[in-house]
């Protein structure tokens, strides 16, 4: 028997009030079905977004320098590009795809991770982050049964996805994800959502400095760059949603998680020892963690008493 981690159904709000009649399974399966269709929109996010921030630098560049030279020819998509336009299609052969193929996971195990048109491999990406995103869903249905607070911790998790796809394909954590996370988890936090409004903005600020005095003793010690600003401005994030007494925790298990797949990637061959890994999902995972189990790393370490 799994343990039930429900909180007590919160029905001071109507939407929670017209949730809460419904049976556990029925709701279980709506948030099953949510996480997906969020997650197939967070693949596009993850394939979109460099692209037409990629295109706004060039534009930015051009006007700058005022060399309008070839700003998206070569990039072989149309002008008109963005989150809604134009619709998905095979980035190999531009097959456009139909509402069938477009179904999340099961039509990429029907169609065993190929392009129906041109049969070229369609990346296990895809699935996985649906995956991911749905199993936020019913996290975050198990951990705070069907409320607002609910909704805004998934949310989270939606962000943080997205956010740590990009950054393990680009090395890059962008302020376009990065930013509004982190003023949608002090609104959050207005109520004490998830930490006390104080608690929140003390974070968002140890976040960024936590990181930013690591980079910078880096630099001045080995004279490289350890980590990226992204990783400072997610860290603030965090802070901002799950308050300043969050953060160790989360950088433990980011620092572990990190250094574990570093050494293995190391020893397999994957990696040279040297090579900067991207922290952003590490950070993203201990997050998730602490979103839903809380912070049970302080009692073995008895910080909490
Ligand atoms: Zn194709």
């Amino acid at each position: 028997m799994p343990v039930p981690l429900i909180s007590a159904p919160d029905t001071a709000t109507p939407f929670a009030a017209a949730l809460g009649g419904l049976p556990f399974g029925v709701l279980m399966s709506f948030a099953i079905a949510f996480g997906l269709v969020i997650g197939s929109f967070l693949n596009v996010v993850v394939h979109r977004l460099p692209i037409m921030l990629e295109r706004a630098w060039r534009a930015d560049v051009a006007e700058a320098t005022g060399t309008p030279g070839p700003l998206f020819e070569d990039d072989g998509l149309p002008a008109r590009y963005n989150l809604w336009l134009p619709r998905s299609a095979c980035p190999h052969c531009g097959h456009v795809l139909r509402a069938w193929e477009n179904i999340p996971v099961i039509s990429w195990l029907a169609l065993r991770g190929r392009c129906s048109h041109c049969h070229a491999g369609v990346s296990v990406r895809y699935p996985l982050i649906e995956l991911a995103s749905a199993a936020c869903a019913a996290g975050a249905l198990l951990a705070f049964g069907p409320t607002g607070k609910a909704l805004a911790a998934f949310m989270l998790c939606a962000g943080l996805i997205a956010a740590s796809a990009i950054d393990l394909e680009h090395q890059m954590l962008y302020d376009e994800i990065t930013q509004p996370l982190l003023w949608a988890g002090l609104l959050v936090n207005f109520t004490g959502t998830f930490a006390g409004l104080r608690e929140a903005v003390i974070g968002a600020v140890a976040g960024y400095l936590a990181l930013w005095c690591v980079y910078w003793l880096f630099k001045l010690l080995r004279g490289v760059e350890g980590m990226g600003h992204g990783d400072f401005k997610l860290l603030a994030a965090l802070g901002a949603w799950l308050g300043w007494s969050a953060l160790p925790q989360i950088v433990v298990i980011a620092a572990v998680a990190g250094a574990l797949v570093g050494i293995a990637a190391t020893l397999i061959g994957r990696m040279r020892f040297e090579e900067p890994l991207p922290f952003g999902p590490y950070l993203a995972a201990g997050a998730i963690i602490t979103l839903f189990v809380g912070t049970p790393l302080y009692g073995v370490f008895a910080w909490g008493t």
